[in-house]
């Protein structure tokens, strides 16, 4: 993890531009002891005593995106694309996020495509910026929203696709337990909304050939 939360800080930068109050790490401590004695357990015995640390320290690494700024990833652009004027796709980038409902994990892959206006951006970069959103309370819907959005914002290309393919926890491990069940949901700006044909070249590009239909920009 290249950025640890600094506890001593109470105030940080969230999401969007609102100022989050964040608790002390005794106090998110504190949180975690309540939530397992409202399990059933004691949180003095042995095997749960630092168990409260550990919860902690998870998030810091589970929820560092909202110390980052997903733009900063993509500032970095090449524009010696040697006149390459085609789609750019990266499949599979593999992330884990969490469930703002049940704050669950998510577990799936995001495959990212875009048609650049004269510059490129390092693939590292883009997965980067899977994982900073990722690393956030989410719902697979707004995630792939904000990957596209944050990619059509900074690198200004002729268009990008997003599609994220994910198994929620939430719904495997209680409520439905409905296991090998994948949530698809799909973003496409620009010239894969408009051009059938881009479209489609991203879709067999991440082997979904004809698997979405655009009508309003999701799927
Ligand atoms: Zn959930």
């Amino acid at each position: 993890m290249d950025k640890v939360v600094n506890s001593k800080r109470s105030r940080t930068k969230s999401a969007g531009s609102s100022l989050v109050n964040r608790p002390s790490r005794a106090e998110a401590e504190a949180a975690v002891r309540t939530l397992i004695r409202w399990a059933g357990d004691d949180p003095d015995r042995e095997g749960l005593r630092a168990t409260p640390m550990r919860v902690v320290r998870a998030y810091e690494e589970w929820f560092a995106g909202y110390n980052d700024d997903p733009r900063e990833y993509l500032k970095r652009t090449f524009e010696e694309t040697g006149g390459y004027d085609e789609v750019v796709v990266l499949r599979d980038i593999r992330f884990e996020s969490h469930c703002e409902h049940h704050i669950a994990p998510i577990i799936g892959r995001v495959h990212v495509g875009y048609l650049p206006r004269n510059r490129v951006v390092g693939i590292s970069k883009l997965a980067r910026l899977v994982e900073v959103y990722a690393r956030r309370l989410q719902i697979q819907e707004k995630m792939t929203a904000e990957i596209a959005a944050c990619l059509d914002a900074v690198l200004k290309p002729h268009g990008v696709a997003v599609v994220t393919e994910a198994t929620h926890q939430c719904m495997t491990t209680r409520g439905v337990h409905k296991t090998g069940v994948t949530m698809v949901t799909s973003r496409m700006l620009g010239v894969f909304r408009d051009h059938a044909e881009t479209r489609q070249e991203f879709l067999s590009a991440i082997g979904m050939r004809g698997a979405i239909h655009v009508a309003n920009g999701s799927a």
